[in-house]
């Protein structure tokens, strides 16, 4: 059966996120076919239809409007039904990003659907769509289908791999004019608490640190590491309780979750509210002074000793490598 899917495109610093790439090819398969249809809403996006294309959209569509310019969940749910409404889509895809998860329930409800939210996975399976979710805080999966109306899903980020992008792809770009009125909020300024750079959620390395980094001072060595790898640099709550970094670097339970291809613990004892966050990790390396802590049960490579002696000679051996390469 062929289907029309929606993927909503996620802006941010005039880029495209990665994980709007991994919802075009999680449309490519939901599709079976079909047509994918790339949204972007935003003050100025368009330049970034043929990337869409280039990546599996087969056409996109664009709603451009002052009030778009930072994301409001009123503002964009307007634009998204006034796609939805012209398209009558069977499906929609977008990441499960904090904009994704603000914005995906209110849009079910508004589209009277169901919502298959942070699936790691979709594929056909006995000509039914099959959606992979971890539950538990990632101790098991589960496969969802949904028997009636809309497919609607988010994905988590760095699970779903993007299609090759063909820059030979071609498609149509259409400009909708949608009514955006009464937003009940209005972002004057966005004031970042951390540095750019690599976002956490979508880091293929990150090197976290916990309560053993001691201070925000400590955190220094653990940003050199991951700043070789091209990597982010991620907090367990204990350090950001102790004021060492910011809570957006939280990960676990009530941070962020995270499916980096490898994840460098430091100093941090692996309690289950953090591994609710990072346990899907593709290979987990953890630095501590305590054999007995339990982040070595998940770990694929452990490292009994003082993080501020191993992390530096990992830099060591990582800048002789990389001279190397
Ligand atoms: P600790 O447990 O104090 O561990 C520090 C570790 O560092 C120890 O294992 C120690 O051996 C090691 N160490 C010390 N010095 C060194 C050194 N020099 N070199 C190497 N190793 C060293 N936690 C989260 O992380 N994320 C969450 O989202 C989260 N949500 C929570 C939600 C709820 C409802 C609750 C109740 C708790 C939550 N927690 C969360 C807190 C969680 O239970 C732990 O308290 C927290 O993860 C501990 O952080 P930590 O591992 O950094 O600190």
């Amino acid at each position: 059966m062929t289907r029309k899917v929606l993927v909503i495109g996620e802006v941010r610093d005039g880029a495209l996120r990665k994980v709007s790439l991994e919802a075009l090819a999680a449309g490519k398969t939901i599709a079976e076919g079909g047509e994918v249809v790339g949204v972007l809403c935003g003050e100025s996006v368009s330049q970034l239809a043929d990337e869409m294309i280039a990546y599996g959209a087969d056409r996109v569509i664009t709603v451009e409007d002052g009030q778009l310019k930072n994301y409001t969940t009123d503002g964009f749910t307007q634009a998204i039904m006034a796609v939805t409404n012209q398209e009558n889509p069977d499906g929609i895809v977008m990441g499960y990003t904090a904009r994704g998860k603000d914005l995906s329930p209110r849009l079910a409800t508004k589209l009277g659907s169901g919502l298959i939210s942070d699936a790691i996975d979709v594929a056909i399976e006995d000509g039914n769509v099959v959606f992979t979710r971890p539950i538990y805080s990632g101790k098991a999966f589960e496969k969802k289908i949904i028997i009636d109306g809309l497919l609607f899903a988010t994905i988590r980020p760095n699970n779903i791999s993007a299609l090759e992008k063909d820059e030979s792809r071609s498609g149509n770009v259409q400009s909708l004019n949608a009514e955006i009125k009464d937003l009940r909020t209005v972002i004057k300024e966005i004031v970042r608490k951390t540095s750019e750079g690599v976002d956490l959620s979508e880091a293929q390395v990150i090197v976290a640190g916990g309560r053993g980094v001691k201070s925000a001072e400590g955190f220094k060595v653990l940003e050199e590491l991951a700043e070789l790898f091209g990597g982010a640099v991620g907090a367990s709550r204990g350090a950001c309780d102790a004021d060492y970094c910011d809570y957006s670097l939280q990960i676990g339970q009530t941070g962020k979750v995270v499916t980096p291809d490898l994840y460098i613990a430091c100093g941090i004892s692996g309690a289950i509210q953090h591994l609710a966050g990072m346990s899907n990790s593709k290979v987990t390396v953890a630095i501590n002074k305590d054999p007995e802590a339990p982040i070595f049960g998940v770990a694929d490579y452990g490292i009994v000793g003082d993080l501020f002696e191993v992390v530096p000679l990992l830099i060591k051996e990582l800048k002789k490598e990389l001279i190397n390469v």
